[in-house]
Formats: C-alpha cells, structure tokens, sequence
C-alpha cells in the first residue's frame, strides 16, 4: 500500500476546514490544515461575527431612539461609528485565539500557511512545498459575488468582505440585494444612522421564507424608514468620487435614479474554486459554481472531499460544522463505513430584529412538493413576557402531518427566534412530537414558553372531540 506524510490534507481554515482538521486530530491521524488568509475564515472574520457585533450596535441604538415607548425619554443616537466598527475588530481579537494557528498546532494539527492547490489526487502543492495524504478535504469556502452591472465596479462597492474596513457613516447606504445578509446590515446601518435604499429585484424580500415572514420583515424596515424597493433590476450605475454614485434600476414604473455615498452589494456568494487545480483532475462544479460531491460530500475523485460553503447549498458556519463531521469521518474512516450527509432538519436565523428563524419544511415547500400539513400559528401578542418586554411582534408556526404531532418544519417571527427554535430543531432531529412538548414544564414568564403555547394551540385545534363529548356526558350523569 502506497505510503504518504498525511493522513489527511484540509484546505481552508474556516468554519468546516477547522472542524474537519480538530476531528482528524482527535482521533489522532496525521492532518495538516492549510490556510491561506485568516484562521477563521468568513465567519470570524467577515461574517456572522462582526455582523452580529455590528448589529449588536444598532440594536443599542434603536433602543435610545425608541426608549419612550418604555417610558424612559427617547434620544436621538450620538453614534460614533469608528468605536463601533472598533468594538467589531475587538471582538474579532478575543474569539480569534480560538481559531489561531497556536490552538490547532497545540491540538496536534500541522498548520501551514499559503495558498493550495492540487497536483494530483493525494498530493497538494503549496508555493514550493509538497504535500501527500491518503484523503484531502477542500473547505475553502465561498466568496461575495459582484454581479457585471456596468459602472458598478468603479464605484468601489463594499461587500461583506472589504465592508469591515469602512470608518465613516455613510450618509446615503444603497443595499443592492434583499437576501438576509442584504436585510440585516441594511437594518443595521439604518439603526445607525443611514439613509438606507434596499433593492432587490424579485417581488419579496428573503426568498427563502413564507410570504408571511417576508412581507412581514420589508413591512418592519419600512418602519424604520428604509426605502425598500422589490421588484427593481439594477442595470447600470453612474459612478461620481469616494465611493458615491446614481444606480440606474428598471422597476414596472420605469427607469429610476437612486443616488448613494456607499453601495453594499449583498446578492450572493459564489465558492471558491478557482486555481484549485480542480479542472485537472476531471472535479466537476455545478453551474452556481459550488463543488459537485455524492451525499458522502465525495467529489469525482473518491479520496477528495468537499464541506462548507464551498459546497453549499446551506451557506451557514453550522451547516459548515455539520459536514465537516462527515468530511473529516468519511474521508479517514470511510473504507470500513461511509455516513450519507443528513440534510432532514436544518435550521437558519435571519439576524433581523425582529429575528426570523427556520427549521425544516416551509408552508411554500410542502406546497410546491404536494405534501399536506397542518399548520398552527401562535401570536406572540398573546405571549406575556413578549408583551412585558414590548416584543409581542411575531409569531410561532408549527407544521406537522395531518392526524399526527411529528412536526415537519417550524418558522419564528420574533424577539430572540434563533433561541426559541433550538427546542423544535431538538425534537425535530430526535422524532419528539408536540404533545411531548406540551408535556413539558417551561418557566414563566419567558419567551420560550412561546414553544410551549404553540403547542397548546396545536392540541386546542386537534381535540379528540368524540371523546370529549362522552366525558361531557359523564360529567353530567356525576353532577
Ligand atoms: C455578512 C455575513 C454574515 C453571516 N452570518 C452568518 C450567521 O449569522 N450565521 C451563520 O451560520 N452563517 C453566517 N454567515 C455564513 C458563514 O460565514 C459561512 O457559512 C461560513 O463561514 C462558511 O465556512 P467555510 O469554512 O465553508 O468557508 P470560509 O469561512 O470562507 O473558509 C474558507 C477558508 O479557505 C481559505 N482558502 C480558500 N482557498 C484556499 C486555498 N487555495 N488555499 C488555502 N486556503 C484557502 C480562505 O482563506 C478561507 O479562510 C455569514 C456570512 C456573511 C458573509
């Protein structure tokens, strides 16, 4: 049997890579993870951490402007946007030990710094240097893409990428895009203190919701006073100095103007796989660009592996971990056993405030693919704490098979709903129904006790009537 330095080649040091080289070094085989920029990769450094930290601010913010609702006199926000983008880069710094290439090398990881790129299928090539492994895992994640709209590149657009660099305000923010990363760094820097302009050009915002969800989310950042605009294709932008220009969009009402200080382009992120040497090697990717791999996350070439963003579907820093667990296992152990990907229930968070969160099947889903559910809607209106807290906006919906509590997919509209739906993704992943759920003692007054409600309506709407009915009449004849 051919012999090699490695056990295993990670390539990329991000969410899934960093995952994939931990596992490899906990079951002690020989793994070298090789990254070519930050430890980390988008999440710590471009991504979930400083959106969450910046949108931390805004929350800070939004709080003073709107504090009379509380009874507390509102004022109107002194935001000092270089402390806030400060306070970013702080918290980047105090996660970033964790990600370090001190951590992984203490764990057992040989971390080498530059960029990767396949010779042959177990052998990589970094500048001068040679490597060979028995498997090689690619997490080299995803990029923002900068669609070809004429003018739009000398306007010095910001993405997620460069955005964390940004030390002045901008007066006048266009947001071209009206994914989740597009609504919550608009909603953001609306609370900060941006006029904020969001394009996007299908009819709703968060295509990946309900309708209910999404009209709901563009109907909050209109009260905010973000000038939302669906339903609008970009197509050319006229570029003046710093950063400003006019965006030319086509709407149904014709052409319009929208002039800007700074654009943020937010309409999609493509996977990073070129210069990888894939080509070569006969590694196919699909037509969004994304790695094509089995449901063992295996590409054309068995012993190469993919995970994370580079792969997708789910772009997110958990479905990353995720993977990375099959990656790393299937790619070191898979000759004895082989573990298809489970994709069954998968969550996501939209960081807006409200939050919008998402597990499993959506009503449109069942809708397009045929299946028949039933669906329980709870109003957080109704939910005391929501109301003491003032965050009585959302709701919680529940669908499960007809004549059954197995639940099938969970959305949530509200104050903390990332939180809230870890409860359903935990009975979801483990086959516990709603009943168990009402069965279940949940502290009041708190907003998990949403889940609980939800439940309770669930019940309310399936009672067994007949039996009831009997016990009615029992009743009567105890009297
Ligand atoms: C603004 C924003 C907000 C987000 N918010 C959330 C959120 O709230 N929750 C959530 O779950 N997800 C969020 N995400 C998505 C999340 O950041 C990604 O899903 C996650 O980072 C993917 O991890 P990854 O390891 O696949 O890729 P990455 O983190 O991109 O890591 C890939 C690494 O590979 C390296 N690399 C690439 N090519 C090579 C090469 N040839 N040689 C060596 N190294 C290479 C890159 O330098 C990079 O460090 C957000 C993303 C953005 C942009």
């Amino acid at each position: 049997m051919a012999k090699y330095d490695n056990n295993l080649i990670v390539i990329g040091g991000g969410s899934a890579g960093l995952i994939v080289a931990l596992i490899a070094a906990t079951v002690r085989a020989r793994v070298t993870l090789i990254e070519q920029g930050a430890m980390g990769g988008d999440c710590l450094n471009t991504g979930c951490v400083p959106s969450k930290t910046l949108i931390r601010s805004a929350k800070i913010a939004h709080y003073q402007a709107t504090a009379q609702r509380y009874g507390v006199r509102s004022v109107a926000p002194e935001v000092d946007f270089r402390s806030v983008m400060g306070r970013v880069h702080e918290v980047i710094a105090t996660i970033e030990p964790k990600d370090s290439m001190d951590r992984y090398s203490e764990l057992g990881v040989n971390c080498v710094v530059g960029s990767a790129r396949l010779i042959d299928r177990h052998h990589v090539a970094v500048g001068d240097e040679r490597l060979s492994a028995r498997s090689i895992v690619l997490a080299t994640g995803a990029e923002p893409v900068v669609p070809p709209i004429p003018g739009l590149a000398d306007a010095d657009p910001l993405t997620s990428d460069n955005l964390w660099g940004l030390q002045t305000l901008p007066g006048r923010l266009l947001v071209l895009g009206g994914g989740p990363i597009g609504c919550e760094l608009a909603q953001a820097f609306g609370r900060l203190g941006s006029a904020v302009t969001l394009i996007d050009m299908a009819s709703a915002l968060m295509p990946r919701e309900d309708a209910d969800v999404a009209a709901f989310i563009e109907q909050t950042m209109r009260g905010e006073r973000i000038d939302v605009r669906t339903g609008h294709r970009a197509v050319r932008v006229v570029p003046s100095s710093g950063g400003a220009g006019v965006l030319h969009a086509e709407s149904e009402s014709g052409e319009v103007e929208i002039g800007f200080d700074r654009v943020l382009v937010a309409v999609g992120r493509r996977a990073n796989t070129a210069g990888l040497g894939l080509e070569e090697l006969g590694i196919a990717t699909g037509p969004d660009g994304a790695l094509c791999v089995d449901a063992y996350l295996r590409t054309a070439v068995s012993n190469i592996y993919g995970c994370g963003d580079v792969v997708g579907p789910y772009q997110f820093t958990h479905m990353a971990s995720h993977q990375a667990w099959y990656a790393a296992v299937n790619a070191l152990f898979g000759r004895f056993r082989r573990f298809k990907v489970d994709y069954s229930v998968v969550p996501w968070v939209t960081f807006t405030d409200p939050e919008v969160a998402h597990a499993g099947l959506s009503e449109a889903a069942a809708a397009e693919r045929g299946i028949r559910v039933d669906v329980t809607r709870y109003e957080l209106g109704d939910l005391d704490r929501a109301l003491a807290d003032g965050s009585a906006q959302g709701w919680v919906k529940v669908l499960t098979r007809p004549g059954s509590d197995r639940i099938l997919g969970v959305s949530i509209v509200g104050a903390h709903a990332g939180e809230l739906i870890a409860e359903y993704v935990l009975a979801m992943t483990h086959g516990i129904g709603l009943k168990k759920i009402l069965g279940t003692i949940h502290v009041y007054p708190t907003l998990a006790e949403a889940n609980k409600l939800a439940a309770g309506a669930w019940r309310r709407a399936h009672a067994p009537e007949r039996l009831l009915r009997w016990v009615g009449r029992l009743h009567e004849i105890l009297r």
